[in-house]
């Protein structure tokens, strides 16, 4: 008699994620995915077991954007998954590749009120590119392949399978159960020719053209291309936050630090992986010239015409690493012939004033002696970073204070301005580039969201320095006299405790803590957080009346107004 063999529904799971390509899950098990996250990690996945799903879901998402595959983060039904919708929103707001799995009722149970349950498919259709509740457990791996495929193709976002418990303890013939396939890379096209020429000649007939890089450029590894084309072209360029690094800040090209000037100046711009949102002022007047004429280069073709709609005539859909070759190609001969002289000078003004700031030594230590004192660390010890950062003032005057010389070596709030991502995306910069070591600055307001998730780097061994810039509070910091006797009751909204001792909560869950006041006690914990190969927190007590100077601030029109409410 013919002897049948059975694998279990975890396994089938963990085989299906193996040959996917999965070799890390990021998410917090409980019933009934104990057993798919056991069967992970017999197969080989790595599963990092975090303290909040908001964190791991985040994570998850940076860890798509670090290696271009889809991160994949697992959870428990319920609780579990309004928990990990911070990521989901934050992945599809990115366009970040995210896949999330989660336990969910036995099929027998569905509707009945049963543990955890909640219609989790209704709740997040609107918000994925695919969610689907696998009809049988034969059908299951197929629906992992779909979810992951749809994540990671086209522009990528997030998608969701929900995990019945039956199927997960359910068990199949091996005969019924087949291997899958999956392009090792996602599809890629190129643009339109008619649309290239078109853009081609635009270029040349501009008076001053602008290359903008996003973080779909980043994303998408077109940094050998851009480079080529810039330096060949000799047009200067501005990176958005996340877009640093393409190419490097250091190059003469760079314009950052004439930001207004040249948005105001340019007439033609080649926009690279970046949406006209807010953080491109919606490509309006006053920021941008009017009548300024934009080509945007984007893989996905409802994004061309998005805000400055006129200017949709001139959008290139395409993969940006393939349309960079094709406009090279049809500019060969091309060179933008000088840049202009008040460009250069207004670029050398802004560069010694902020210069001139992050020299300037006084007490308590401002965010920009700090972060000279840190940069400096960082070469004086050979590190490579990783930046993560996130707060108001915290990451703007970060921003510009730090440069990127490699492409994906910033995550920040990006494009919702989610605060709460910095441990988990640290934690997931430790996973995916583990020769860089995570720098986190963060804000001490923003620190607080996933501060708990200090436990998991460490007992992931995962090391990573984090610098909390105290000033008591959100935004602008408060000052010690608000807190004088009996006034806690009229503490300001933005107001946290005085001087927290951050610095200890990395102590209480086996890393170090260092408390740094002065520019000398700045140097000597930057140093030892940045070799001691350990989960380190250095708490710096900055001066609560620092403010950010708003002509550098990415961020001026959106942050006067909030202040002026
Ligand atoms: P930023 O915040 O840096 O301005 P956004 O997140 O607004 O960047 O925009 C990124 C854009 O890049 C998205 O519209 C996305 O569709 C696009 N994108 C992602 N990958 C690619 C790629 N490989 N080729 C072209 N466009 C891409
Ligand atoms: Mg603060």
């Amino acid at each position: 008699m013919a002897v049948t063999a059975y694998v279990s529904g975890a396994n089938l799971i963990a085989s299906a994620l193996y040959d996917l390509g999965v070799r890390v899950i990021f998410g917090i098990v409980g019933i009934p995915v104990i057993e798919v996250a056991d069967a992970c990690i017999e197969k080989g996945i790595r599963f990092i077991g975090f303290r909040n799903e908001q964190s791991a879901s985040y994570a998850a998402t940076a860890y798509g954007y670090l290696t271009g595959r889809p991160g994949v983060c697992l959870v428990v039904g319920g609780p579990g998954v309004l928990h990990a919708i911070a990521g989901i929103g934050n992945s599809t707001s990115n366009c970040f590749p995210l896949l999330v799995l989660a336990g969910s009722s036995e099929s027998s149970q569905v509707h009945k009120g049963a543990f955890q349950e909640i219609d989790q498919v209704s709740i997040l259709t609107p918000f994925t590119k695919f969610a689907g509740r696998p009809p049988s457990l034969s059908l299951l791996p197929s629906t992992l392949e779909k979810a992951f495929r749809l994540a990671y193709y086209g522009r990528p976002g997030a998608t969701y399978v929900d995990l019945p418990a039956d199927f997960i303890q359910g068990t199949l013939g091996t005969q019924e159960t087949k291997p899958l396939y999956l392009a090792s890379e996602a599809p890629q096209f190129a643009a339109d020719m008619t649309r290239i020429k078109k853009a081609a000649n635009l270029i040349r007939s501009a008076k001053l053209p602008l290359v903008i890089i996003g973080k779909g450029a980043a994303y998408g590894r077109a940094e050998d291309s851009i480079r080529e084309f810039i330096t060949e072209k000799s047009i200067p360029f501005l990176p958005t936050p996340m877009g640093k690094g393409v190419v490097p800040d250091s190059s003469p090209l760079n314009f950052a630090a004439a930001r207004s000037a040249v948005l105001r100046t340019c007439d033609v711009i080649l926009l690279l992986g970046g949406r006209l949102n807010w953080i491109l002022h919606y490509g309006e007047p006053p920021k941008f010239r009017d009548g300024v004429k934009i080509i945007q280069v984007d893989i996905a073709s409802e994004e061309i015409g998005n805000n400055n709609s006129r200017n949709a005539e001139y959008g290139l859909v395409g993969d940006i690493g393939l349309v960079m070759k094709q406009l090279s190609a049809e500019l060969q001969d091309y060179k933008f012939p000088s840049i202009p002289k008040a460009l250069i000078a207004a670029k050398k003004v802004n560069v010694a004033a902020s210069q001139k700031k992050a020299n300037d030594v006084v007490l308590p230590l401002t965010y920009q002696h700090s972060y000279k004192i840190i940069k400096d660390a960082i070469h004086a010890t050979n590190t490579k970073p990783i930046y993560v950062s996130e707060g108001a003032n915290a990451m703007d005057i970060a921003r510009s204070a730090f440069d990127v010389e490699e492409p994906r070596q910033r995550l920040d709030a990006g494009t919702m301005a989610t605060m709460g991502v910095g441990i988990g995306y640290a934690i997931a910069a430790a996973v995916a580039c583990p020769d860089r070591l995570p720098v986190c600055i963060e804000g001490d307001s923003a620190f607080g969201f996933s501060a708990m998730e200090l436990e998991t780097a460490t007992r992931s061994g995962l090391p990573m320095a984090i610098f909390i810039m105290n000033n008591n509070g959100v935004y602008h910091g408060v000052e010690p006299t608000a807190y004088s006797a009996g006034s806690e009751n009229r503490l300001p909204s933005t107001a946290l405790g005085f001087e927290t001792r951050y610095d200890m909560i990395a102590e209480a869950v086996g890393g170090k803590g260092l408390l740094a006041r002065t520019p000398e006690e700045l140097k000597e914990a930057a140093t030892t957080a940045l070799t001691n190969g350990a989960v380190t927190v250095v708490n710096v007590i900055i001066d609560p009346g620092a403010k950010t100077k708003l002509e550098f601030a990415w961020l001026a029109n959106t942050k006067q107004k909030a202040e002026s409410k």
